[in-house]
């Protein structure tokens, strides 16, 4: 029996082992490689001391590497302590840019194939406020700037790799009750203290985490049935009227099934911000009108996820496509971009993606219409690549597949920038989407 248990679970992680879709191996100097690896599994203990005002991490991460050199993951701040496979000293980390692009960090130690442990002290000083015995804090999170995952805050890897976390949670001190709106499956161990267990499909850029004084807002859940018969809990909290928001997501989740299917996580979380709009697994920080928008997005985005920044166009093309209801384009509609044509270690989605990307989706609808809509192209490109990060040539085989045609010249011409791009008309010089500003750092920590 636990043979079979433990055979059942290399096989659960070698499915997650998306090392084949990591970046190209970095040059750190004439001898010294920094190579990609695979997350295992990561366990955070994250605590909040209210009285010291102070937010510490202590992560321990099982990876495996498979090749010689130092090991690449990221954390945007400079971390406090770093200990490899139980030795005492403390070992430094670097920061890189990989070809200008982007930059990420590394173990300054050269290791072996194999698998390794680490563990990691950070603090968490974004998205953070102290009251008088009580704390707010989220892991806000965005595609359009670089480095904005769940990299912020704790140790990850890239978006490539998808691993299993768990989270410890403890406030000390704090004088009040808090809430932990968050989309994973957590447990209330004693008063304002927590465990959560995510699933090991998750990506730096899946994790809905927000912590904050109970009572703050306006709270409505419903339980929905999904077309595949499971029940799906909808949590909905806000500071201006929950049950509008709850309302139109069940009329959006149901219409969303019809379209793709059963929906591909066990909860809906809706946070009505009013704005900030975000995406993650089965969650959303949202406005009412950004509603559809981002819910789409758990089928595309968090459902089928991108494997690095060149694959992001895909889910705010789709997720644009259907807030213009569908609409069929013809050639003269669409300009040529590099959406999906920029360096292997982009990280960041293409704005072009809202008007141009969605053009482009809108063109293969109208072109493929008398067939049958290309929503039905999406639906089995969703259950077949269904939290399995993709790269864009991947997306355009599947297309070529479920048509029998070659769209090579298209890809190439508006999507990979072969023959140039075109540039912003005046009348279109807002690629920015809407439902998707670009917020300060103060308006985030409005959002708290
Ligand atoms: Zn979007």
């Amino acid at each position: 029996m636990k043979l079979i248990a433990l055979l059942a679970l290399l096989i659960s992680f070698n499915s997650f082992a998306n090392l084949h879709q990591a970046p190209p191996t970095l040059d750190l100097s004439r001898f010294t490689k920094g190579v990609f690896v695979d997350f295992i599994s990561a366990k955070s203990l994250i605590t909040y001391d209210v009285t010291k005002k102070l937010s510490a991490v202590e992560t321990t991460i099982i990876f495996k590497q498979e090749e010689v050199g130092k090991p690449i993951f990221d954390l945007v701040v400079e971390p406090k302590n770093v200990v490899l496979n139980s030795m005492r000293t403390s070992i430094s980390t670097q920061t890189v840019s990989m070809n200008g692009t982007s930059t990420v960090r590394f173990l300054d130690e050269v290791l072996g194939v194999g698998t390794h442990k680490m563990v990691i002290t950070n603090l968490i000083t974004k998205n953070l406020a102290w009251s008088t015995g009580s704390v707010k804090s989220a892991f806000w999170m965005s595609d359009l700037s670089d480095r904005r995952y769940l990299e912020q805050y704790l140790p990850t890897n890239l978006e490539y790799d998808q691993y299993k976390m768990d989270f410890e949670v403890k406030i000390i001190d704090a004088h009040y009750d808090h809430n932990l709106y968050t989309n994973g499956d957590i447990k209330e161990l004693a008063k304002n203290h927590w465990s959560v267990s995510y699933p090991e499909t998750f990506t730096a850029s899946s994790l809905y985490f927000h912590l904050t004084k109970k009572g703050v807002f306006d709270e409505k859940r419903a339980v929905y049935t999904s077309i595949d018969g499971r029940k799906i809990p909808f949590i909905v909290y806000t500071s201006s009227r929950a049950s509008r928001y709850l309302n139109s997501a069940l009329e959006v989740v149901a219409e969303l099934e019809k379209d793709y299917g059963p929906w591909p996580h066990s909860q809906v979380l809706i946070y009505g911000a009013g704005s900030g709009g975000m995406e993650y697994c089965g969650a959303t920080i949202t406005s009412s009108s950004a509603l559809g928008h981002e819910l789409t997005h758990s089928y595309f985005a968090r459902g089928v996820m991108p494997a690095h920044g060149n694959s992001g166009w895909v889910d705010e093309a789709v997720a644009s496509w259907r807030d213009g209801g569908y609409r069929g384009y013809n050639t003269y509609n669409l300009s040529r971009t590099k959406m999906a044509g920029h360096s292997v270690y982009q990280r960041t989605t293409d704005r072009a993606a809202y008007s141009k990307g969605m053009k482009f989706l809108g063109y293969l609808h109208k072109r493929f219409l008398a067939k049958e809509s290309f929503k039905v192209f999406l639906k089995s490109f969703f259950e077949r690549r269904k939290f399995k990060p993709f790269k864009t040539p991947e997306f355009q085989k599947a297309i070529e597949d479920f048509y029998n045609v070659s769209l090579s010249a298209e890809f190439d011409k508006y999507v990979y920038g072969k023959s140039g791009i075109d540039m912003r008309s005046s009348k279109n010089m807002v690629e920015e989407n809407k439902y998707h500003p670009r917020l300060t750092e103060k308006e985030l920590l409005n959002l708290l």
